[in-house]
Order: C-alpha cells, then structure tokens, then sequence
C-alpha cells in the first residue's frame, strides 16, 4: 500500500478491502476538505463553547453558543444520513463509514453522531408506539431541524462501576417516570433527547438496579425539562460540548423492562465502543498521513527524513499496524450489524461480538494514542506547537481512550464474557483458517489457563494476555483478502 492512500479516508478504507466508493461518503469528504476542516480546526482553538443560562428577563435557557460555522458543520453530516441511512438501508454501515470519515477531520465530532445513533437505537427497539410516532420522525429528519440524542450514565462517584455509582433516582407518574439526580459528565449536551441510566426507586443498589429512561430537553409543558449546571473545560472532543446536567422531578419513559436495564445500557455502550474503535482507526490514519507528509520535505543530514531507514522502517509498522487495527475495527462493525436488533436473551453472536468490541475498544484507541505521540515526535519540535494540528491528535486520542470506558473497563469486560460466555471459544471457532492452527490453540490454552486462575491472579495478569489477544485477532483478520460482501451491498 502506498503511503498516498492515507490523506484520503475513502481510499483507505477501499484499500483495506471495504466498500466506501459510494457517491454520498465521496461527497462528505470533499465536503471536509473544502470547508469542514477549517471550521473544526477554529473550534478546537477557541476552546470551551459559551453556555447561556438566563435570556435578558432571567428565565432558565441553558444554549450553548458556538459560531453558526459549527452549527452547519454539525447538521452537515445528520443531513448526509448519519441517522436516517440506518432505517432507509436497515444496516448500520453507512453510519460507521460516515463516522469513519468525520473522525479523520475531526474525532470530536464523531460524538454527537454516535450518542444520536445510540439514543435511536434503543428508542426503535425498545420504545411503546406512541413514543417512536413521537420521537423517531424528529430523529431522522434530513434536514437542519433534526433532533440529536445524547447518552448520559456518569456520575460524581464514577463511571466504571455505575451500579454502585448511579444515583438518580425514577418514580413513577401514571405512564411516565420522574427523574432527579446529576449526570457529571454528559456529553452532547443541549441534546433534544437523551437516554439516561437511572434506578427506579427501591430497585437493589447494584447494577441490576439500574434501568434506561428516555428523556427530552422539554417537557410537555414546553418548558426545559433538565437543566445544564456548566460546560466542561476539555484539552480535546471540543466539537461536542460535555456538561454537567441536573434532573429535577424531569419527565422520562422507561424502555424495555425495567429489569433488563443493564442490557440495554450495554447495548447503548456497544454501538459507541465500536464507533470509538472505527474513530481511534481514523485519528491514526490521520496521524500518519500528517507525519509522512512532513517527513516527505523535512530534511537532515543531507536527505529527507523519511529516507533515513530507521525512520522509514518506523512508518512501514505504523502501516502494518493501521491496517490490523482498521480490521479488527470494522470486524466489529461487521459483526454489530448483525446483532444489533437482537434483544435479550441473546444468540452466540451476540456474545462473539461483545468480545471483538472490548478488544477492538482497546486496541485501537491504544494504537490511537501511540501513533499520534509518535506523530509529534516525527514533527520534532514543532509537532508541539499549537499550530500545526498534529499536536491536536494526541489530545483528542487521550479522550478516546478514556471514554466509552477506560482501557481497564474493556479488558475485564471482555474477561467476564469469556468467562460467563465462553466467548474466547466463539473467538477461535471464528478466526479458524486465518490464522495458522497451532497458534489459535496456543492462545485458547493460555485464556483457559488465565481463566483457571485465582481472582486476583485473574485480573492482575490480565493486560498482556488481552493485548495479545486482540493483536492476535487483528492479524488474523489482515490475512482475509476482502472482509465479506457486507459492505459492499450498501447502494448509492
Ligand atoms: C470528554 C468526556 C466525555 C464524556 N461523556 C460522557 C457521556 O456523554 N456520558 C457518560 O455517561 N459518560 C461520559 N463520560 C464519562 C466516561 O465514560 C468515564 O470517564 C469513564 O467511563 C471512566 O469513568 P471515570 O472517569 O469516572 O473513572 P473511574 O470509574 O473513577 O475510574 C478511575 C480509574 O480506575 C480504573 N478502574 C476502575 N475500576 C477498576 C477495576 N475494577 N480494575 C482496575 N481498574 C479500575 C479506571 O479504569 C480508571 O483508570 C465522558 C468522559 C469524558 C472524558
């Protein structure tokens, strides 16, 4: 693979063996390059967005005053079928090309999307029929008046362990619930709609306690049904502002059962873990096309620096190493969109899936964080200067492997898969014939062996096992030729 391929998001992906020549995704591209890029980049310098609490007679308002720039680049990509091509194609593709491709330009932006898509998501599967007549239309609007959705868990105490952590409380109201209590880290912020981890009251205080409330920015009255205490100051993700939010007695509907409310957050927390991993993909796509163009004209000793083999060497692993991450990423999407509209209790797949998602989560935003310290490094020191972009993808990779749950969170995630679900069995069974026999045995010999340790053990060892594992599984999907027809049945 040439190193050209990497300035363009759609040439990558069609270089890696996945469909992405569709008018539309060519289209969003030159759409960044020609204005989207720009905007985003003055975004990221003027740093947190204005929240306006009070209108000039003191009345709560709660707007979020960026530049009508970010406004256009924003509805741009709800315009292009960030949302409404999932239910027109009824597949999730064309939504993670397009995250795909806003992440190169701008991995922030990527968020907002992704909370929407996981905020319709649920609302489809899970919501009464009166509720999808009345919130599904405004959500796949194609126009500039589209809803956006918001997906809010986090607490003070933490988000790791939101069954000891979520304390907002739901009573019940007739048809509807109450919801009080603060969400700490609230990202899309402002959104019409929300889904909101909340536990009914007197549910037990553990995670089985928790259920998924459907929440709008207004209640029935019209009036602000929760509010924004402030605007979180972030070094990076500042295309998506993350505030403080408060509900006071705020109108929601349950969705699904109540009982089954962990389920339904996973599921809400899958589609965004795999729309990290597509992004983390992309910012070190980014990345290197950032550092090979400057190492192409930056000389020392006498010739260009990317003609000194140490460097060279470092950018063909980098290459490699791109495109191991890019499949195990859209391994993940593949096999999402096969099991998304499943419900609980879920098939083999599902189980399957959940693993390649906490591999592919970690993975990739590690690979993420990585290339783009190594990108600065290649810059010298003027990759630490404001200016110059590159620095920007060290800040936003270091979100993306925090949030969507930390590094921690998706290695024991996925421990706890395989050891409930026997999911590194479905693993192996899966990658048979693309990676040499003897090594799938080796690597299935030392999970039961880890799983057959004491707990402390167990965990305590856990983060080589796990990386090996998902590099393990990257390499083996490199070695498919073309990924399937998946994805190259979507049309025009
Ligand atoms: C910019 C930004 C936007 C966000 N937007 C949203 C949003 O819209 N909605 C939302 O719900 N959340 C959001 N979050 C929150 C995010 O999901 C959490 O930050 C993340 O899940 C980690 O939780 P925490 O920060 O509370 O860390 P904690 O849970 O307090 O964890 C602290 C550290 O302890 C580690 N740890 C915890 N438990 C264990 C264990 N058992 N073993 C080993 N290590 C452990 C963690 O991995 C971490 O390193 C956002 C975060 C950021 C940074």
């Amino acid at each position: 693979m040439s190193f050209d391929v990497l300035c363009s998001p759609v040439q990558f992906l069609q270089q890696v063996g996945i469909c992405a020549n569709q008018n539309w995704l060519r289209e969003y591209e030159a759409w960044f390059e020609r204005e989207g890029q720009g905007i985003s980049d003055a975004v990221d310098r003027a740093g947190t967005p204005w929240l306006r609490m009070f209108d000039r007679w003191g009345a709560r308002v709660d707007e979020i005053l960026y530049p009508p720039e970010y406004w256009r680049m924003l509805k741009h990509g709800y315009r292009e079928g960030m949302l409404w091509r999932v239910f027109e194609q009824n597949s999730l593709i064309p939504t993670y090309l397009l995250l795909y491709a806003t992440a190169f330009y701008d991995p922030g932006l990527a968020c907002p999307y992704t909370v929407s898509l996981s905020t319709v998501s649920p609302l489809s599967k899970y919501g009464e029929a009166e509720l999808k007549a009345r919130f599904l239309p405004r959500m796949l609007q194609r126009d500039d008046n589209v809803w956006q959705g918001a997906t809010w868990m986090t607490e003070i105490k933490g988000g790791s362990d939101l069954g000891a952590a979520v304390e907002t409380v739901a009573q019940r109201d007739g048809n509807q619930w109450r919801l009080t209590g603060d969400k700490y880290f609230a990202s899309n912020a402002g959104a019409e709609l929300a889904v909101v981890a909340a536990r009914p009251e007197g549910a037990p205080q553990n995670v089985r306690g928790l259920s998924l409330y459907l929440v709008p920015r207004r209640g029935e009255d019209g009036q602000l049904n929760y509010r924004i205490r402030r605007l979180k100051d972030k070094i990076a993700t500042r295309s998506v502002p993350t505030g403080e939010i408060e509900f006071r007695l705020s109108e929601g509907w349950l969705l699904g059962r109540a009982e089954h409310g962990i389920y339904l957050i996973l599921e809400v927390l899958n589609l965004s873990r795999v729309a990290n991993s597509v992004g983390s993909v992309a910012l070190a796509q980014r990345a290197i096309a950032d550092a090979y163009s400057f190492a192409e004209q930056r000389t020392a000793f006498g010739k260009p620096i990317i003609e000194h083999p140490l460097l060279r060497r470092q950018f063909e692993d980098r290459l490699q190493g791109l495109r191991a991450a890019s499949r195990l990423a859209w391994e993940a999407v593949r096999l999402l969109d096969k099991v998304w509209q499943e419900k609980p209790p879920y098939s083999e797949n599902y189980h399957l899936f959940r693993l390649v998602a906490h591999l592919a989560k970690y993975w990739t935003a590690e690979f993420a964080v990585q290339t783009a310290k190594w990108a600065m490094e290649v810059y010298g020191g003027v990759g630490t200067l404001q200016e110059y972009r590159v620095e920007r993808w060290l800040r936003e990779a270091m979100i993306l492997a925090i949030w969507e749950g930390t590094p921690h969170r998706q290695m024991l995630d996925g421990l706890e898969v395989m050891q409930r679900k026997s999911a590194h069995r479905l693993l192996f069974r899966h990658l048979v014939g693309k990676a040499p026999e003897a090594q799938l045995l080796e690597m299935e010999a030392r999970v039961e062996r880890q799983l057959g340790l004491p707990e402390v053990d167990r965990e305590g060892t856990l983060e080589r096992l796990f990386g090996d594992l998902a590099s393990l599984t990257a390499d083996a999907l490199l070695s498919e030729r073309l990924i399937t027809n998946d994805f190259g049945s979507l049309s025009e």
